[in-house]
């Protein structure tokens, strides 16, 4: 929604004396409404001090895979190996042998 922002911010800031902005996401089928507003100045700051150097090391190759909710969205989901990794160590979890032995067979 921040990239959404800079862009409307390119688009109209020579336009309007914006302050700050408001992102709204309206999920009517999930009766959602999420808001979130900042200030152009922090959106600027995180601009050059965040996004640049995060997608400096994406284009160059470098930087790390953060796995999260938001892998459902990615193209590459099927064939990542950091998310196949992470979905290896949470099925560790189900999968764990239990330290005592039970009476009954299952
Ligand atoms: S699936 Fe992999 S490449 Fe895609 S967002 Fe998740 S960690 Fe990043």
């Amino acid at each position: 929604m921040m990239l959404y922002a800079l862009g409307a911010l390119d688009m109209f800031g020579i336009l309007y004396d914006f302050k700050e902005i408001r992102m709204v996401i309206f999920q009517p089928r999930m009766e959602n409404i999420s808001k979130y507003t900042i200030s152009i100045e922090k959106l600027l700051d995180w601009a050059e001090n965040t996004l640049k150097p995060t997608a400096q090391l994406a284009t160059e190759g470098k930087g790390e895979f953060q796995v999260g909710e938001h892998c459902r969205f990615c193209k590459v989901k099927s064939t990542c190996r950091k998310r196949a990794e992470y979905n290896l160590m949470l099925a560790q979890y189900d999968f764990a042998i239990p330290a005592e032995l039970e009476d009954t067979l299952s």
